[in-house]
């Protein structure tokens, strides 16, 4: 059973590189652009590019055209992962701690390849991974592999390594004789310029500093860096247009790195009105990684629907909601590595459970998402913008849950699914 789709999917892949500057008409009841909602729309694309969208009649496709249509169906922008790491998988199935320390990179690189293709296929067709986890600079080449169409998988906005503070991060609790791998970089003060370049040297797409986490004999999170230090990070990165993002969860380590520069805040779960008010004049996104908080409390043992929420789980259902109240802008990204990669759309449903209008959340794994990560020809349906397609039964503009009826999936102009 598995042979075949394997066999199926590698077919696929082929016979749709081999024929590169194919033109589609891909017509289905409902086209979500990015923004709106259009009926008795089509889309036309040639060789990666979307040509023409909008009214059918207004769209004249060339006889050669390969025509795909949908019934019942919505198409939609290829969807993009906020916050994902290829390189980790559930901890439920293997602690954190083990993946880092025993497992070595070509293992986890190994498994990487199925995560990328899993996400693919759930139609997220591009992914930003926000570090390799100890897995030092793997996700780069994973990137690679996947733009030289050696394997399936999302475009990648890798981080590489990412940047902590010394003593700040894991594994932690060993005996102090045992040269332990850290999870991330470790650095401090003026060294912070040298590891900065260093990282981007080395082909990371954005620099991930972690401007908060539970260190010293504290049982919550506490800021690591000064603002100085994170600075120093972010003036370094811009110099060559890269930019910063923020693991912060506490509202002083969220302050300092607003205050720093960054782009965008991972987790933000202590936010505040104010922090996030703070966020919204300085154009300062928040990816909320409500989903990574859910499967953590499962695995700590919550039985999820029976059990009343945790204490954590009620807290982040606040700040969501001041954050939504704020005005500030959230993005999708949910820390896939933490649960299954391809069930991405898992965040997207707690966005919906914890608030955000439906409409909204499919916003902001496409146009939101894409504004904010600089990618300019992607999250749009839109002529001229690069044909990453993907079309669900039902409508996710009403449902979310549809997001998970994937049919079609194009990264690029190349199919990878399509499924009547
Ligand atoms: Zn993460």
């Amino acid at each position: 059973m598995k042979l075949t789709a394997t066999i199926l999917f590698l077919g696929l892949v082929l016979s749709s590189s081999a024929q590169n500057q194919t033109s589609y008409l891909l017509t289905a009841d409902r086209v979500f652009d990015g923004v709106a909602l259009h009926e008795g729309w089509a889309v036309l694309v040639e060789g990666n590019k979307i040509i023409a969208a909008g009214p059918k009649e207004k769209i004249t496709p060339p006889a050669h055209a390969v025509k795909i249509n949908y019934a019942n169906s919505t198409l939609l922008p290829g969807l993009i992962e906020g916050h994902s790491h290829m390189l980790l998988y559930p901890y439920n199935i293997t602690d954190w701690d083990t993946q880092v320390l025993k497992e070595s990179d070509s293992y986890r690189t190994a498994r990487a390849t199925m995560h990328a293709k899993n996400t693919l296929l759930a139609g997220f067709t591009t992914a930003r991974d926000l570090g390799s986890e100890g897995g030092g600079y793997s996700d780069i080449g994973l990137k690679r592999a996947i733009e030289e169409g050696i394997i399936p998988g999302p475009r990648l906005i890798v981080a590489g390594r990412a940047i902590v503070a010394t003593g700040s991060y894991g594994p932690k609790g060993y005996d102090d004789d045992m040269r332990i791998m850290m999870g991330a970089e470790e650095g401090d003060g003026n060294d912070l310029i040298r590891i900065t370049r260093g990282q981007i040297g080395k082909g990371a797409d954005v620099v991930k500093v972690y401007a908060d986490y539970r260190w010293g004999n504290n049982t919550s999170p506490m800021p690591t860096f000064s603002i100085d230090e994170l600075k120093l990070i972010v003036e370094t990165a811009r110099s060559c247009g890269s930019p910063v993002i923020a693991h912060a969860t506490t509202a002083e380590g969220m302050r300092r790195a607003i205050a720093a520069g960054v782009e965008t805040i991972e987790h933000g779960d202590d936010g505040t009105a104010e922090v996030f008010q703070l966020m919204r004049e300085k154009s300062v996104a928040l990816c909320p990684t409500l989903a990574a908080g859910d499967a953590v409390a499962q695995y700590k043992g919550w039985k999820k629907g029976s059990e009343p929420e945790p204490e954590k789980i009620k807290k982040k259902r606040e700040s969501f909601k001041a954050a939504l109240q704020s005005g500030v802008t959230i993005l999708a990204g949910g820390d896939v590595g933490v649960f299954t990669h391809g069930d991405n759309v898992r965040e997207l449903e707690l966005m919906v459970n914890y608030g955000m209008p439906v409409v909204d959340v499919v916003k902001s794994a496409t146009s939101i998402n894409a504004k904010t990560f600089h990618l300019d020809q992607l999250g749009m349906v839109k002529e001229g913008m690069l044909a990453d397609l993907i079309v669900v039964s039902g409508d996710p503009t009403k449902n979310i849950s549809d997001l998970r009826k994937i049919k079609f999936v194009m990264k690029d102009g190349t199919v990878y699914k399509n499924e009547k």
